[in-house]
C-alpha cells in the first residue's frame, strides 16, 4: 500500500514571496504537489486562471462553500479564498506531499481536521524588507498595500500555534528549509506506526 503524503501548510504576510518558493518547491521536486486555491480576487495581470487560481464570482464560491467542496476558507482583505477539498485528498492518497499556501484562519482550520498537518510560517528577513518587496512586486495600489501590511502585523500573532518559522532571505535558502523540515517530519515515529509490523514480518522469513 502506497504511504500516504504529508499535508503542509505555508502561511506568512503578504509579500514575504511565498508564491515564489513554493513555485520553486514544486517544480524541482517531484514528490510536492502545489494545491489551486479558489478566490473571488480579480486576477493581477500576469496570473492565469486555473494556475495561479480558480477566479470565480462571489456567488460560484459561496455554492462551493455550501456544497461542501472547500477543506478552509476565509475571508483576507475583503475577498475569500479556499481549498478545493478534492485535489488535497487525491494528491495525499497518492503519497505526494501536498503543499497549501493559505493564510491563518484558514491553516488553524486545517490543523483541526488534519492533525499531524505542518504548519510553516514564512517571513521576510525584516520589516522593511517586506515593504519593499509589496511596493516593488506593483500588483497593488497604496491603499491595500497598508491594508496588506495591516494584516501583516496581526498574522504575526500567530507565529506560536506554528510548527516550524522559515526566514526567506534567499528562495534557494527557503526552498531547502522546506526539504528540510519535510525530511525530518517523515522520521517521526508517528507517522511510521506499521514500521514494527514490517519488521517482524520481515524477520520470521529471513
Ligand atoms: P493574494 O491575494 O496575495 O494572492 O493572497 C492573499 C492571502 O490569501 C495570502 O496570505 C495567501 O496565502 C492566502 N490564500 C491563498 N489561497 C488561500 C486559500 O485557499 N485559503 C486561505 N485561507 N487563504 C488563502
Amino acid at each position: 500500500m502506497k504511504k500516504q503524503g504529508m499535508l503542509m501548510i505555508i502561511s506568512g504576510p503578504s509579500g514575504t514571496g511565498k508564491g515564489t518558493v513554493v513555485k520553486e518547491l514544486v517544480e524541482k521536486q517531484q514528490q510536492f504537489a502545489l494545491s489551486v486555491s479558489a478566490t473571488t480576487r480579480s486576477p493581477r495581470h500576469n496570473e492565469i486562471d486555473g494556475v495561479h487560481y480558480y477566479f470565480y464570482t462571489r456567488e460560484v464560491f459561496e455554492k462551493m462553500k455550501n456544497e461542501n467542496q472547500l477543506l478552509e476558507w476565509a475571508e483576507f482583505c475583503g475577498n475569500y479564498y479556499g481549498t478545493p477539498k478534492e485535489y488535497v485528498e487525491q494528491q495525499m492518497a497518492e503519497g505526494k506531499n501536498v503543499i497549501l499556501e493559505i493564510e491563518v484562519q484558514g491553516a488553524l482550520q486545517i490543523k483541526k481536521i488534519y492533525k499531524d498537518c505542518i504548519l510553516v510560517f514564512m517571513i521576510p528577513p525584516s520589516a522593511k524588507e517586506l515593504k519593499k518587496r509589496l511596493t516593488e512586486r506593483a500588483t497593488e495600489d497604496e491603499q491595500t498595500i497598508q491594508r496588506r501590511i495591516n494584516r501583516a502585523i496581526e498574522e504575526m500573532e500567530f507565529v506560536p500555534q506554528y510548527d516550524y518559522i522559515v526566514i526567506n532571505d534567499t528562495v534557494c535558502c527557503a526552498v531547502n528549509a522546506i526539504c528540510d523540515i519535510v525530511k525530518v517530519e517523515g522520521m517521526k515515529s508517528s507517522r511510521n506506526i506499521n514500521i514494527k509490523k514490517q519488521f517482524k514480518g520481515e524477520i520470521t522469513s529471513c
